[in-house]
């Protein structure tokens, strides 16, 4: 088929995330992606900015991954996970038990973000449920985040972004902090810790878990926070009788600088939640860990399992690119190769804080954000970084880049340039 053809039957029949039915803007064709590129159907070539939404972080047909890939679908693709089990789920279980931070102990491998998410929440309900605590079934979360799209999970993305006006009476309602003080570096509000506290105090009697993105708050709006209202809510939640719940959807496996954002503040959660890098962005999986006291706990219960069971669980071919994936930051040098990103980002969008519009530029490991006072205009976006070679997807308020981290200066100048260009026109 034609490139116009194959573009005719899509605006027919698919649908494309957050998109109306039939589209407005034709999406750009690709056929082929290598390293950090992505090559379009009319022969041009762009740097991909977004790692398919922080996912791709070692690029794209990485000849480690491509390999486990094959050698995995050479034995096996897949079989349920249902009173059978595989070397390499149980490879990437203990492995991931080995990087995340210590005390975590148990790992589900479910197929996708929100669902780890919806896994994550139902370990900590029936985790009360199991020791009796009947009433402890809400959420606390702080404004702001982003923790999915199904109805659990968009319970507690922040009110307005996830729309919550629209499904009153079917959303659970839950509870809100304002959203964390911005910034990675700057000085503890201590009055926001008292407000932690005091709201885990109050509410400890219908609270499950408290439910939050490390450091990052990602598709919720792209801000940083510091570290110390982790440690504030770990302290708040211990001394409550509260779970605690990371989502490390975006921010795992070292986009933030660390491998895991719960090491800036040297805490571990009760429940973490890992997805997007965790296959390297070849293959949809994510993993909900939890500890020993939590597993106990559910398994106490009257109904003493964990109710859960997706058909692709442990997909053998996805746990075989995850391990590889992993394996590729065992050596550390993603640390260097983040480092240098962050450095060159920093540089490189330094000038956009002189563009009209522009309300803030912010870098931190590699994620690089020009925040706009106004709605970016899409279109004149996408036109504006396309024309340089550079694929973004802006969203609200808001141009950023998620390079892969072998991504090298050139593609990161490009980047930048890009991401400058694109404030002054949207
Ligand atoms: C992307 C994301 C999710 C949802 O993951 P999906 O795989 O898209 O379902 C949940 N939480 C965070 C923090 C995310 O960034």
């Amino acid at each position: 088929m034609t490139a116009e053809e194959l573009l005719a039957l899509d605006a027919e029949h698919v649908w494309h995330p957050y998109a109306p039915m039939p589209g407005r803007v034709s999406p750009l064709l690709v056929t082929e992606a290598s390293g950090v590129r992505l090559r379009l159907s009319d022969g041009r070539e762009l740097i991909d900015g977004m790692s398919s939404w922080w996912s791709a972080i070692h690029g794209y047909r990485h000849p480690a991954l491509d390999a486990a890939l094959t050698e995995q679908a050479g034995r096996m693709s897949h079989v349920m996970f249902g009173g059978l089990t595989h070397e390499p789920a149980i490879r990437l279980a203990r492995t991931l038990v080995d990087i995340t931070p210590d005390g975590l102990h148990h790992v589900f491998l479910c197929d996708s973000g929100s669902v780890s998410v919806e896994v994550a929440i139902k370990m900590c309900l029936q985790y009360w449920q199991s020791l009796g605590h009947k009433a402890k079934r809400r959420l606390l979360t702080w404004r702001g985040g982003y923790h999915g799209d199904t109805f659990h999970p968009m319970s507690v993305c922040d009110p307005e972004g996830g729309m919550h006006s629209l499904w009153r009476g079917v959303l659970p309602e839950q509870l809100f902090l304002p959203a964390p003080p911005p910034g990675f570096e700057a000085t503890i509000d201590e009055s926001y810790v008292e407000q932690i506290h005091a709201t885990v105090e109050r509410h400890a009697d219908e609270l499950a878990a408290v439910i939050v993105e490390p450091v990052v708050q990602g598709a919720g709006g792209m801000r940083f926070h510091h570290p110390g209202y982790l440690r504030a809510l770990r302290e708040a939640t211990e001394a409550h009788g509260v779970l605690l719940v990371f989502d490390e959807i975006a921010t795992g496996f070292g986009r933030t600088g660390r491998l895991f954002a719960a090491e800036h503040a040297g805490v571990t959660p009760d429940v973490l939640c890992l997805g997007k890098a965790l296959t390297g962005g070849y293959l949809t999986m994510a993993a909900t860990l939890c500890t020993q006291d939590v597993a106990r706990g559910i398994s106490k219960g009257e109904l003493p399992v964990l109710a859960h069971g997706p058909t692709f669980m442990g997909n053998p071919l996805a746990s075989a690119v995850a391990n590889a994936s992993v394996g590729l930051l065992r050596d550390g040098g993603w640390q260097t190769d983040v480092r240098r990103i962050e450095s060159a980002l920093r540089s490189g969008l330094e000038c956009a804080v002189d563009v009209p519009g522009v309300v803030d530029v912010r870098v931190l490991g590699a994620i690089g954000v020009v925040q706009l006072d106004h709605e970016v205009d899409m279109a004149a976006a996408t036109r504006a970084v396309t024309e340089r070679g550079v694929w973004l997807r802006p969203f609200r308020d808001m141009l950023y880049c998620m390079p892969p981290y072998l991504a090298d200066n050139t593609d990161i100048a490009a980047i930048t340039d890009a991401m400058v260009a694109a404030a002054v026109v949207a």
